[in-house]
């Protein structure tokens, strides 16, 4: 069984990250979404409710599962018998810093390969950091996150 992990801070889920999940879970059997736990960005979202978006966000995915980690990428694939990354590439910008990655993480896990999926271009503007700016002074972020997910984000701000 292919097992990939699809990590990153999902802070919050937009909808770049929910194409990768469709796209990621189609090339594998079974994706797990890493939501990363101890990011040194301090998050608008607590794990527990980015747990709760990309739970909502991905339940029309059968092989997609969704778990929080902390520590070493590393670490989280081995306990989770997964040899994939899987991970998104918006623009040029973000190449460098994931290559870096990618030949760091199998240098400390040989028997792992990262999958880059090239953006969807009508994607491709869309980032965690502009929703959490355009949701900062009220905006609309319609167009930006998938539509269960705003429910979720609506009810979270409301409290
Ligand atoms: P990180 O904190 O790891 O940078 P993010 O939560 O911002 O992570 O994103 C997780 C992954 O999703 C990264 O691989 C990123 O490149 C990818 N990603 C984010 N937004 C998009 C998008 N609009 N289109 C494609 N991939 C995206």
């Amino acid at each position: 069984m292919r097992i990939g992990v699809y990590p990153g801070s999902f802070d919050p889920m937009t909808l770049g990250h929910l194409d990768i999940c469709e796209r990621g879970s189609a090339i594998v059997d079974k994706l797990v979404i890493g939501v990363l736990e101890n990011s040194s960005k301090k998050p608008m979202f607590t794990v527990e409710e980015r747990l709760q978006m990309l739970k909502e966000g991905t339940k029309h995915l059968p092989n997609v599962e969704v778990r929080p980690f902390s520590g070493l990428l590393v670490d989280f694939l081995r306990e989770q018998k997964a040899t994939i990354v899987v991970r998104g590439l918006r623009a040029v910008t973000d190449f460098e810093y994931e290559l870096q990655l990618a030949q760091a993480n199998r240098n400390l896990y040989p028997d792992m390969e990262t999958v880059f999926l090239c953006t969807n271009a009508q994607y491709s503007f869309i980032s965690s950091t502009v929703v959490k700016d355009i949701l900062h002074h009220g905006g609309d972020v319609g167009h930006f996150v998938p539509e269960n997910v705003i429910k979720i984000i609506k009810q979270i701000r409301r409290n």
